[in-house]
């Protein structure tokens, strides 16, 4: 199995979100691969010890995004390649589909490749689906489990999560997989895998690399970027000599308030 998986390199989750002057700062929270990601990395690298292969891991992004890539490389993928551009630091989601589709087409020969079910930082969540879409791929998005892989056959069933329940889906190979976070545990990188990974050469493609010739303006724009209005809260404690005396409190007070 020839597996690539996408890593996005993203803000911490931890880092605090602010808006200045229309403008969305994380201050100086780490760069870290995008926590979905790792999901997808862990299958990917899964399915390769079942069924044999090789993973390779692919960025798209500024040279800081050789962070994700390593990470990805001291979980255990074999090659990693990033695809950076000037060109690329601004678009939206419509042209990094065009690029990863264009770097997956030149690399070749892939049976599966691996995606998060979405981007800690931006939240669309639509990558997936437009990459499989220019690559006339099926689209496997939300998968929580791979339930049956055939690479002899040429065909992978998986279990797709809702909120209500799941739904079986079998599709040929190549196919497209975003994952959900039921899908494995994320293995934590080893100390030799660390190693590996500050040692490795990771190549760099231009836009020009991959064929993508002029690179289309983005068709959306952010017009206007602003913090949530704070909501104000107030907090009452309720005392009494009993539970009871207490409970009788709490529901009068939730009555008064129109709780309940
Ligand atoms: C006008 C405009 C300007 C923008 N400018 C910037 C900017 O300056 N800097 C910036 O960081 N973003 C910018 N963005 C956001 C950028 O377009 C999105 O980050 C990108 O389209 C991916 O969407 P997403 O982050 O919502 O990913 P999602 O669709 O939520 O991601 C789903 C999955 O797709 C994969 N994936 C997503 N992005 C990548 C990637 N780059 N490489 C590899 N795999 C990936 C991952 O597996 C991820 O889990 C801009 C968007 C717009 C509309």
């Amino acid at each position: 199995m020839n597996i690539v998986v996408c890593v996005k390199q993203t803000p911490d989750t931890a880092a605090t979100v602010t808006v200045e002057n229309g403008k969305v700062s994380w201050g100086d929270a780490p760069l870290v691969i995008n926590p979905w990601d790792e999901f997808a990395v862990e299958q990917a690298l899964r399915t390769k010890e079942a069924h044999g292969g090789k993973v390779i891991a692919l960025s798209v992004g500024p040279e800081a995004a050789r962070e994700a890539l390593k990470h990805a490389l001291a979980m255990g993928c074999d090659e990693a390649i990033l695809v950076s551009d000037p060109g690329l630091l601004t678009v939206d989601s419509l042209v990094i589909s065009k690029a990863l589709a264009a770097a997956i087409d030149k690399i070749g020969g892939i049976d599966l490749a691996f995606f998060g079910r979405q981007a800690v930082d931006s939240d669309t969540g639509v990558t997936p689906a437009q990459v499989a879409r220019r690559l006339g791929w099926p689209a496997l998005t939300l998968v929580a489990a791979l339930s049956a892989v055939d690479p002899a056959g040429k065909t992978i069933s998986v279990d797709r999560a809702f909120d209500e329940g799941r739904q079986q889906v079998k599709s040929p190979l190549p196919a497209l997989i975003s994952v959900t976070k039921e899908i494995c545990e994320p293995r934590y990188p080893s100390f030799m895998g660390i190693r590996k990974a500050s040692k490795a050469t990771i190549p760099v493609w231009s836009a020009a690399d991959i064929g993508l010739g002029a690179i289309p303006a983005p068709a959306l724009s952010w017009t206007e970027v602003f913090a949530p209005p704070k909501i104000e809260t107030k907090v009452e404690m309720i005392t009494g000599d009993s539970a009871e005396a207490m409970a009788a409190k709490l529901a009068a007070r939730l009555l008064e308030e129109k709780v309940l």
